[in-house]
């Protein structure tokens, strides 16, 4: 992994040292100007509660990991037309990258501008891990597992609480694991690896479109990249730079 002081002119080639492990990606740790006093809006979010709210083209939404290691599993919609939704092939071919930092640019299924990741203190975000549900927790973890709250839970609830977005079960796709670190090994596969955020890293990203954003975050007791213990984050909104 490459470090980046967050300059803003990163190459992108990625693996200089040349030790050829595959680990190509570049982390590009920016900090943000935007100070929380001026936020329109802050919101603190339990683990197992979901944060549902539209953001206007050119507002600014940072979210928090309060207490560190925390996976915040996110959606995104056009509010036009939630037709249209973040799409994780899109976004990794766009960008030649599997990982999303400061720069990013979030593409939607029709292959259009999203948001883009304007300031980054954790450095890595998932875009292939998924999210938990009541199904996967029985496969990775125990059959009577089965009972326990997933992100996929707390997705449907927002949808069943907020009809007039017009969501529906099948509008739940893929998702990003903000905070999350699933690295990809030389050989193709995924590691669920501890996390690489710290109490208080934050990821902030700006609507290049009106966007609804749908955060699950995760409930999730089994798993050892939290050390079972899900933790708050922040939402916070900040109105259109003029
Ligand atoms: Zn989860």
């Amino acid at each position: 992994m490459q470090y980046e002081s967050g300059d803003g002119n990163g190459d992108g080639n990625g693996d200089e040292n040349g030790d050829g492990n595959g680990d190509e990606s570049v982390v590009m740790i920016r900090e943000s100007t935007l100070k929380m006093a001026d936020a329109k809006s802050r919101t603190t979010v339990d683990a197992g509660d979901y944060f549902l709210q539209n953001i206007a083209k050119g507002e600014t939404v940072r979210i928090v990991d309060l207490e560190g290691n925390q996976a915040a599993d996110t959606l995104f919609y056009s509010a036009e037309d939630p037709a249209e939704r973040y799409c994780a092939s899109n976004t990794v071919r766009e960008q030649s990258a599997l990982y999303l930092t400061t720069g990013s640019i979030l593409k939607t299924n029709l292959n259009r501008d999203l948001l883009e990741i304007v300031a980054d203190t954790c450095g890595r975000h998932d875009t292939i891990g998924g999210a938990c549900s009541t199904e996967s927790n029985t496969v990775r973890y125990d059959l009577e597992k089965r009972h326990m709250h997933a992100c996929r839970d707390s997705w449907m609830l927002a949808i069943a609480e907020h009809e007039e977005l017009g969501l529906a079960k099948e509008d739940i796709g893929h998702n990003i694991n903000f905070f999350m670190n699933v690295p990809v090994t030389p050989e193709g596969g995924l590691q669920f690896a501890d996390g690489v955020s710290a109490p208080g890293k934050y990821v902030e990203l700006t609507a290049l479109m009106d966007t609804i954003v749908l955060i699950s975050n995760c409930p999730q007791l089994n798993n050892p990249c939290n050390a079972y213990n899900p933790t708050p984050i922040e939402v916070a909104v900040w109105a259109a730079a003029n």
